[in-house]
């Protein structure tokens, strides 16, 4: 079931996705050679506390961090733990936050020092696949033109776009109808209302496009160990556009 947001709820979606970009925006810069994961993770959940917010994936279902810290060849919900940054690292922090009872998500993938021009470049893609899905939320549209706009883009770059993992509608619960699919399929997916808030997240993959789970029972990666990258904003569609709520003002 879809549930679409008023516009008194969608500002207390904003709230939680200020906090959402301020901490991301706060870990870029603390994102150098020498940090841990975990240094990056205690840093979200410390400045998400003195918002009076609080992170949203901690202890869901059983997930030990605030931030999920997902390097290189993973894909998303990378444990933050003893894992040392190093020149030419790329790291995906994803983070979400619950403020007065509303959640925002968002993510960005990041450049440790000097990284190769290919790792560069998927970065580059992948944030722009994000962009063009966005561009796409706006009223009488379907669903599926923001999953043809972020594969498109990804594919035609030579990319492979995760499918075992998507976006989601998202609110007073992290995870909400519908799901967000970064291809395409069968079907135009639903109409694109306004008030409907969706958290897009193309993630985008050097390689194969198949994922597995690692040992830790949480972080999803590559199959083939190539690189991986994740971009993400929550959005909503309004008479006016896409709004995305977790971008700094
Ligand atoms: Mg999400």
């Amino acid at each position: 079931m879809i549930s679409l947001k008023s516009k008194r709820e969608i500002e207390l979606m904003r709230d939680a996705g200020r906090v959402v970009a301020e901490v991301l925006a706060e870990l870029r810069l603390h994102c150098r050679i020498g940090v841990t994961t975990l240094e990056l993770s205690r840093i979200a959940e410390a400045k998400t506390v003195k918002a009076g917010a609080k992170p949203l994936f901690k202890g869901y279902r059983g997930f030990p961090g605030a931030l999920c810290t997902s390097v290189n060849y993973q894909v998303v919900h990378g444990i933050p733990g003893s894992y040392v940054l190093k020149e030419g690292d790329i790291i995906s922090m994803d983070f979400g936050a619950i403020y007065k009872g509303y959640c925002g998500d968002g993510a960005i993938t990041v450049p440790i020092g000097a990284i190769s021009l290919p790792a560069a470049n998927l970065l580059k893609v992948t944030e722009e696949c994000l962009y063009l899905g966005i561009e796409q939320m706006v009223v009488g549209k379907h669903l599926s033109d923001v999953s043809r706009a972020i594969q498109s883009h990804g594919e035609s770059h030579g990319y492979s776009m995760v499918r075992d993992l998507g976006g989601h509608g998202i609110g007073r619960k992290m995870h909400e109808d519908p799901m967000v699919l970064n291809y395409v399929t069968n079907g135009r997916g639903v109409k694109l209302k306004p008030g409907l808030v969706l958290a897009v997240e193309p993630m985008v993959n050097a390689g194969t496009e198949e994922t597995v789970i690692l040992s830790d029972d949480w972080t999803v990666a590559t199959r083939d160990r190539k690189l991986s990258a994740h971009f993400e904003h929550t959005i909503a569609v309004t008479e006016n556009g896409p709004d995305i709520l977790t971008k700094l003002v």
